[in-house]
């Protein structure tokens, strides 16, 4: 069931080129996490810099966490644990526990490896907030075992975590993880940047400016971004239908004058 969420890199189809406006961040983390890994053989040499146990990615929704951490993982050649942590919580009283554990076990087999866990804050929340016996069992677990990681320095696996709510995580979490970084929502440039690379390949009418559809485009996210040039799109096939229609039933009645190049200017 585990090793269901298990993503090698060659299958992981996102790769830095894909992240738009983050290069600051993207470059951070490309030094902090990705080089270590890499290239571990210099880096094991010195006690100063060593490839992260913990990294944690903060940010509000739909601005490119879930993005960055499958990036690291194609770029670090790790292997990539998609946790899902409803499937801990479901499980019965003892099997979540075994399943925290044997999260571990399986990621340090496969080391290097990463164990990402989208909300976070949803699982490793501050302790005493009405958790049930289990889950809190369940968290000392998965804490012992992120200790021994820790504490191992020829273990290269390494505990990624993604979330919108920080303040709720527990502050014993925070101190695990040694690496945290903010992923903003756009600004204007970086709103451009992202439009950019989404339309990359479309063909646009020659009108459209994406310079001002970023600037109007404030408190967008990527993902909104995103939804945004598919809603044009299908607004846009609409548009072509509703001319191609109107097309074949002037055609039935023998009325039909225009090309469907034509309707296609039609529409602009
Ligand atoms: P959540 O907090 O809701 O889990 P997230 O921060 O993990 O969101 P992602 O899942 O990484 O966000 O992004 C959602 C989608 O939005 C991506 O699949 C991508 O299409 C688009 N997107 C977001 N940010 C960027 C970006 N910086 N560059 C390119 N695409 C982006």
């Amino acid at each position: 069931m585990i090793a269901s969420l298990l993503v090698t890199p060659d299958d992981i189809d996102v790769s830095w080129a894909d992240i738009a406006g983050l290069d600051a961040v993207v470059n951070e983390l490309r030094e902090s996490v990705v080089m270590p890994v890499r290239h571990r053989d210099l880096f094991s040499r010195s006690q100063l810099c060593q490839a992260p146990k913990g990294v944690l990615l903060h940010g509000p929704p739909g601005c490119g966490k879930t993005l960055i951490a499958k990036a690291i993982a194609k770029d670090a050649g790790m292997r990539f644990i998609n946790l899902d942590v409803s499937v801990l919580k479901d499980k019965w009283y003892g099997e979540s526990l075994k399943l925290a554990s044997a999260v571990f076990t399986l990621a340090q087999k496969l080391e290097p490896c990463i164990i990402f866990i989208d909300e976070i804050e949803s699982f490793l929340r501050v302790r005493g907030s009405g958790d049930h016996e289990a889950t809190a069992m369940m968290k000392t677990q998965f804490m012992i075992r992120w200790d021994g990681l820790i504490s191992n320095a020829n273990a290269c696996v390494l505990v990624l975590g993604a979330t919108n709510r920080p303040q709720d995580l527990d502050k014993a979490i925070l101190r695990r993880m040694s690496l945290q970084f903010y992923i903003e929502a756009p600004r204007d440039c970086q709103r451009l940047e992202i439009l950019q690379l989404i339309l990359q390949s479309e063909q646009l009418h020659p009108s459209v400016n994406l310079k001002e559809l970023a600037r109007l485009a404030t408190g967008f996210s990527g993902s909104d971004l995103r939804e945004l040039c598919r809603h044009a799109f299908i607004c846009r096939m609409r548009q072509i239908m509703r001319g191609r229609n109107q097309t074949e039933s002037e055609s039935e009645l023998g009325l039909a004058k225009t090309e469907s190049e034509e309707e296609f200017k039609d529409c602009e």
